[in-house]
This record gives structure tokens, sequence and C-alpha cells, in this order.
């Protein structure tokens, strides 16, 4: 199963290749793939329709299904995950959801990583406990305490790195375990996209994306994929997908292509800018802490030949984090991230819902984080604005 890792350059010049690709459906010869904006496709003949709902012939039939410009995203996100199967939606939530309703039923167990994505864990807590599926949460970066958990388990659900505190986890290490007893392997790949974390070449079974972020890249579009052998996503296919409805348009499939044809440009500029004020951060006086996988020593860090730009840093006492969010000028404030500009979240309310006691605790959120998604401006422009509203935040 430990397929031979290829060294990061020649993967990124496999992927931008396959990137710009010409489409799969190119009326005309289009260099750029057709938007196929219809709810349906119609049939030449009653022969023809009988045959498709038979399974005899295959044909596009209703869009909440198939649809040639979604399948265009999902074949390209297949190929640069090196899977052979993809199904797009509407969110990463959505592909979430689908993935864990197709595979669970009641009276199974699965595992999740600790700090994993606030909406995934809502799904655990809010969906899968409804329908009498237990979840047990353990620390992704403690080996030992993942393995330790798997006998009797159905399913495994990791994000490394974490997309709030940045922990990894041992991927080819627990995806072994978690083949040994027969427990499937799901993982949050969105952080390193598929040019720098190839979690099936390490033997996960299926790669759940956030196209929202890296892979749009532009801030217009929610949408989200699973990738996986043709037999899992078969059973996505026919056990939860169809019946969610939480389908990608062709216009949003379309708006992700558009942004993926400038993928490895984008992610190299997130990785160097991110690298660079993580640095400065890092060096900073009122800084405690960073929070980004390059500076950490955990063997999950071998599976990264890239790095996101989305980290946290920790401030010290002196700094009012509201007031340093309130002085930044040019860095915005905002959820999510993978856009061009650059965002900062506060530990503070996205986290938590009503009802939840200490959210940031629960997700191993310091009160004094901020979570730092860097864009694709001059790094030095962003540096400067984030040094002067450090110097304004002091209590
Ligand atoms: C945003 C995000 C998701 C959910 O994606 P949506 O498209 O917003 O539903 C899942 N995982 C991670 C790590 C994310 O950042």
């Amino acid at each position: 199963m430990n397929k031979p890792i290829l060294d990061p350059d020649h993967l990124l010049l496999d992927a931008a290749t396959r990137i710009a690709a010409p489409p799969a459906n190119s009326p005309f010869n289009a260099a750029s793939p057709a938007i196929f904006q219809t709810s349906l496709f119609t049939f030449d003949s009653y022969a023809d329709l009988e045959a498709v709902f038979a399974g005899r012939s295959k044909q596009f039939i209703y869009s909440r299904g198939d649809n040639p410009t979604v399948m265009e995203l999902e074949s390209l996100v297949a190929a640069l995950e090196g899977a052979e199967a993809a199904r797009a939606f509407s969110s990463g939530t959505g592909a979430i959801a689908a993935t864990l309703l197709a595979f669970l039923e009641q009276g199974d167990r699965i595992v999740a990583v600790r700090h994993l994505y606030s909406d995934a864990f809502r799904i655990c807590e809010k969906l899968l406990r409804k329908f009498g599926v237990a979840v047990d949460y353990v620390d992704g970066s403690d080996t030992d305490a993942v393995v330790a958990a798997l006998p009797g388990a159905k399913l495994l659900y990791l994000e490394s790195p974490t997309s709030l505190v940045f922990d990894l986890q041992d991927l080819p290490a627990v995806a072994a375990e978690a083949r040994r007893h027969g427990v499937l392997t799901v993982i949050d790949n969105s952080w390193a996209t598929p040019l720098y974390q190839k979690p099936i070449a390490h033997g996960v079974d299926l790669v759940i994306h956030a196209a929202s972020k890296y892979l749009g890249g532009h801030s217009d579009t929610v949408g989200g994929l699973v990738v996986g052998s043709a037999a899992h996503l078969a059973r996505i296919n026919t056990g939860s997908y169809p019946y969610l409805g939480a389908k990608l348009s062709p216009l949003e499939a379309w708006l992700l292509l558009r942004g993926m044809r400038t993928l490895p440009l984008r992610m190299e500029r997130h990785m160097a800018s991110g690298l660079a004020l993580a640095e400065r951060l890092a060096a900073h006086p009122e800084v405690e802490r960073v929070r980004h996988p390059a500076f950490s020593d955990h063997p999950g860090k071998a599976t990264l030949s890239g790095f996101g730009g989305l980290f946290a840093f920790e401030v010290t006492d002196a700094i009012d984090v509201a007031r340093f969010a309130d002085a930044l000028g040019h860095v915005r404030i905002g959820v999510s991230w993978g856009g061009p500009e650059s965002l900062v979240m506060p530990a503070l309310a996205p986290l938590q819902m009503p009802g939840e006691a200490n959210s940031l605790q629960r997700f191993g959120v310091s009160p004094r984080a901020v979570r730092f998604g860097v864009g694709l401006e001059d790094a030095d422009v962003i540096w400067t604005d984030v040094e002067q509203a450090l110097a304004r935040a002091r209590r």
C-alpha cells in the first residue's frame, strides 16, 4: 500500500501540468471548460431512457447527480490526490456529512482527532450522536492514543494539521494501524491542498477538501470534495450524496476550476509569506508562541512537502487581542481563509455556539491566540501592518 513518495518539485510540476491540461468536455476545443448550466439532460428516445435507468448505458440525467462541469472538477482533484474518484459538494461541510453518513450506522463508534474543524465536531455531536453513533475524541498528535482507541471503531477522522491549533498526526503510522483493525480512515486535507500532502499515498482511504479555501482561492465560492477509491466513492454516490442534495452548481464548479488554474503559484506565495511572517512573529517580544507546522518536530511533518499560509500565534499578557485586531489597517477580520486577502480571526466568537461550554478549551485554543490567514499581498506590507497593530494593542 505504501506507494513511493515523489520529491516535492516533481509533484508541483506534475500538478501544474495536470491543471493546465485540456478539459475533458471542451466543445470547439475551447481552452477553458464549458459551463453546462442545465438542470437536466434529455433522451433521444424512450429506449435510450430505459437503457440508462436499467444501467445498460450511461448518460447524464439530472444535475443533482452528475454534471459535466462538476465532473471536470472532480476528475482534476482526484488526479491531484492520486485517487480513483471524487465527488463535489456545495460545501466542505456537505462533503464531511455525506462521507460520514454513507459509512456509519446506528451502534457504530468513530474516533476523531480532538482539535478537528469546529463544524466537523458539530456534525459528530449534533448529527451522529442523534443517530446512535458514538464519538471518541483523541489527541491526534499522540499516535499511541489514536491506536489505543481503534479496536472496535468503524472510522478514524483525521485533520493534519488541524486548522485551529495546527497539531499534526503521523499519517502512515495511524493509517497502517487503522487498516490492520479494519477501520476506515478519512482526512480533512484542506490546509495542505493536494499539492503539499497526498494522504492516499500514505494509506488514508478518503480525503476531504473545503474547496472554499485554497482550491478556489478567490473568496468567491463555497464548495467541497471527497476523493478516494472508486468503491468508496460508489458507496457515497449511492448511500448519501443524491439524498442530501448538497450538490455543487456547474457555475461554482467552473469558478473552482478557474481558481485552481493558479493553485501552484498561489500556494508558493502563501507558503513563502506565511513562513516569513511566522518567523518575524516568533522573534517579536510580545508573541509568546507561534503555531505553524514548520516549527514542529512531530513525525507528522514528514508527509508535508510544503506549507499553507494559515497559522496561529499567541500574544503575551501585555497585548489586548481585540485591540490588536481593531488596530490592523490592511489585514482584515474574518472567518475562513485561502483567498488573496490576509485575514485574522481572534480566538473568540466563531468557535462558540449557544449551549457549548468552554469552546476555546475544547479546541485547544488559547484566549490570547490569533489565527492568521496570510494572503497574497507583499509580505512586507502585511508585516508592517501587524507590527504597528501589536504596538498599538499594548494594554
Ligand atoms: C472551512 C473548512 C471546512 C468546511 O468547509 P465549508 O466549505 O465552509 O463547509 C472544513 N474543514 C476545514 C479545515 C475548513 O477550514
